[in-house]
């Protein structure tokens, strides 16, 4: 094993420099983009082919083919045009025929002196290209030339061609690095998973795999190469799969292995403050709360991700888990990204929590010092049970005594580091992520594989769904009658703007700019401007006025905190709504409706920047209310970066694998991997982070548990 792939390794360090073709002039252009070892192109999938196999007559090419064609040149010349802005453009054509047609081969730049030798030889070529058709004539523009003499390498029917090529490198002497270098490796390149998937999923080698990719033989059918599904395609996306899917395993393994002693929870304790809650709990929470229960109990701790939409009600499940946690004699912290929301929380804890002589704490920056010493005087002697705060929790003077559980709430806004060190807080302790930042299924995987997963899919009964409405910028004010009316009956509301200060170039409303004239509008209410650029001392202020019901109208860019709750709010005008994603304008309308109250989002439009797809997303928007199916939508739309969240979290970048493509397999190899890793042999194991290298070319964050 180690053997193989040292051999594979040191194949794919092989320098091009020493390759066929390759001059001082390409090594030097190919070293400054990066491009220096056969790792570096061996990997990069052709999405076109020239298929020699099919000579096409000139009389019988049309727009949009792609056409390869043999024909002799006529006559050829530069020809010199004015461009855009008057711009001098030197170009050069060249007349062909094939004894059905004529043909144009046109280059808007100067092209290099072996094209232009080429085509004055009036020697039998073959091109390949697009056909365009000007005025009446058939057109290729830019295509790929060859001396019929000497053949696109006449060895191979199907070649391929390249995306990504630098700039000064032809497509030819590409082809022929890389036909180099996926022969030398077709034998060496082996795949990496162990004998029983292989069979499982009838994987080829990865070099044989790379070979017919590259350079197909007479299987090649056009479409299925260019969807990628041949069944080389498919054996890499397989090996891709597996491998990426083994890190999250290998994780998961490790948390497995850590033996704490179960608690011992007290379930008259639980069960007593059950009875008394205000509202019965949804099935969905009942679900949730026992997939945590049995976690609770058992002898490893537990790593757990809570999604749940906004509303869903993640705060009560949280207090339940921590209770069971605190009735079996340990504590818990409860971290939270800004002090609106720990404070938030704490009240919330208080509240609920007042029959059952628990000691809770609130741990902010904004505490005083000398309280600050008794609560960490508290939690250090164990007398503190329930502690909940922000960033300030993880800080080095905070020591517990026993930390039996941690729950991050809005988790995606920390990073790996701090919810590091929150765990580090305790020996060991259970830990439960929770987010309502809504996203797909193949999306979570991919991102919190090592994570079991809880879902509140369910909204508690007798929410209003909030009303939205899209409408054209012009009739802001109809959004504004509506923002007097709710206001005249007491309630609040949120005016968002994509940003803060005026920007010539983006032409758009801003919240400063429009902040004055909204308090101009509403000058018998208090309004305030909320914005990132404040301190965290002035947001709080504000946020705190707000949610008192001091603050009638919050003019505000898209910092309004998540997971706030301010039941009175009942209106949120959002102006630009074309710039927002749909998930981010979810998160926002999750702000509003949280009070049974008749609701109502207006999103407003500045229809000349609208495009036909823009407009389709927000008709979505409006008719949707399921944050999931909204997140679905923007996968597929826009990618996985811009769902909200998302982009900071690493997503990985697959060559072969599609989140949206491929999530049933993603979904079916994430299992097998995992049932597969539990019997795997130990030898396997210690060197898959090598494999993982190897075939990904990078190395994953991987942290050590314990
Ligand atoms: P999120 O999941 O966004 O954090 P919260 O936990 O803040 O949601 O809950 C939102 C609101 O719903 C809170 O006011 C909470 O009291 C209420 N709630 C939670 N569960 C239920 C339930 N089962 N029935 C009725 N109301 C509930
Ligand atoms: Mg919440």
């Amino acid at each position: 094993m180690i053997e193989l792939l040292d051999k594979m390794e040191s194949f794919l360090s092989t320098p091009l420099k020493g390759f066929k073709g390759v001059g001082e002039k390409s090594a030097k252009i190919l070293e400054k983009n990066g491009i220096l070892t056969v790792r570096d192109i061996i990997f990069n999938i052709p999405e076109r082919w020239i298929d020699k196999r099919h000579i096409s007559k000139i009389r019988d090419i049309r727009a949009g083919d792609l056409a390869y064609i043999k024909a002799k040149v006529l006559n050829s010349g530069s020809w010199i045009a004015k461009g855009f802005l008057n711009k001098r453009v030197n170009g050069f054509t060249a007349t062909v025929y094939d004894g059905t047609g004529y043909l144009t081969l046109r280059w808007f730049y100067d092209p290099p002196a072996f094209i232009k030798n080429m085509l004055s030889s009036k020697a039998e070529i073959y091109i390949y290209g697009k056909v365009n058709i000007f005025k009446t004539s058939k057109e290729i523009s830019h295509p790929e030339i060859e001396l019929a003499s000497s053949d696109f390498m006449p060895q191979h029917k199907i070649i391929p061609s390249y995306n990504g090529i630098p700039k000064g490198i032809s497509e030819g002497v590409y082809r022929r690095l890389m036909e180099q270098a996926v022969s030398a490796g077709r034998d060496i390149l082996i795949s990496l998973l162990p004998q029983k998937i292989k069979k499982v999923f009838n994987i080829i080698e990865i070099g044989e795999a790379l070979y017919n990719i590259h350079f197909p033989d007479n299987d090649f059918s056009r479409p299925i190469w260019e969807e990628k599904k041949s069944p080389y395609h498919l054996s890499l996306l397989y090996e891709e799969l597996f491998l990426f899917f083994s890190i999250f395993a290998m994780k998961k393994e490790e948390y497995e292995r850590i033996q704490i002693p179960p608690l011992k929870i007290n379930y008259d304790v639980v069960n007593s403050f059950l009875k008394e809650l205000p509202y019965p709990l949804t099935d969905a929470q009942k679900k949730v709360i026992e997939q945590i229960k049995n976690d609770l109990c058992r002898p490893t701790p537990m790593h757990r991700l809570l999604q749940g939409d906004v509303g869903s009600g993640k705060t009560i499940v949280a207090i339940i888990s921590a209770l069971s946690v605190i009735s079996a004699k340990k504590q818990v912290a409860l971290m939270v990204p800004t002090e609106i929301l720990a404070e938030q929380h704490f009240n919330n804890i208080r509240e609920l929590l007042k029959n059952q002589n628990i000691k809770a704490g609130l741990i902010t920056s904004s505490l005083r010092k000398k309280d600050k010493e008794q609560i960490l005087r508290e939690i250090c002697s164990g007398d503190m049970q329930f502690i909940v705060g922000t960033h300030s929790l993880i800080q080095e003077d905070v020591s517990f005594r026993e930390l039996g559980l941690a729950i991050i709430d809005e988790q995606h806004r920390f990073g790996v580091e701090q919810r590091n060190l929150l765990r580090k807080k305790g020996n060991n302790p259970h830990i439960l992520y929770m987010t309502a930042t809504p996203i797909p299924r193949t999306l979570t995987m991919t991102l919190y594989g090592d994570l079991e997963l809880s879902v509140i899919d369910q909204l508690p009964p007798g929410r209003k769904p909030v009303r939205t409405i899209v409408l054209p910028e012009s009739q802001r004010e109809r959004a504004f009658k509506l923002i007097e009316s709710e206001i005249r009956r007491g309630f609040q509301c949120y005016i968002v703007y994509p940003v803060i200060e005026e920007d010539n170039a983006l032409e758009l409303k801003s919240a400063k700019e429009m902040y004055q004239v909204v308090k101009d509008k509403f000058s018998y209410v208090e309004c305030r401007l909320l914005h990132g650029k404040l301190s965290q001392e002035e947001k709080d202020e504000i946020m705190a006025g707000f949610k008192s019901g001091l603050i009638k109208i919050l003019v505000s860019t898209t910092v309004i905190e998540v997971g706030v709750d301010v039941p009175r709010a009942t209106v949120m005008v959002i102006e630009h709504g074309e710039r927002f994603g749909l998930s981010q304008l979810h998160q926002l309308r999750g702000r509003i409706g949280r009070g049974g109250e008749e609701s109502y989002c207006v999103v407003l439009v500045e229809t000349k920047k609208l495009s036909k797809e823009g407009r389709e997303r927000l008709i979505y928007f409006r008719d949707t209310a399921d944050g999931f199916k909204l997140a679905e939508f923007d996968l597929k739309l826009r990618g996985p970066g811009e769902i909200a969240g998302t982009r900071q979290s690493g997503m990985p970048e697959f060559r072969f694998a599609d989140l949206i493509k491929h999530a049933e397999l993603i979904e079916k190899m994430k299992n097998n991997v995992e049932t597969y890793l539990k019997s795997a042999d130990s030898e396997y194991i210690k060197q898959l982070p090598r494999i993982q290298q190897l075939f990904f070319n990078r190395n994953f964050e991987y942290t050590k548990v314990g």
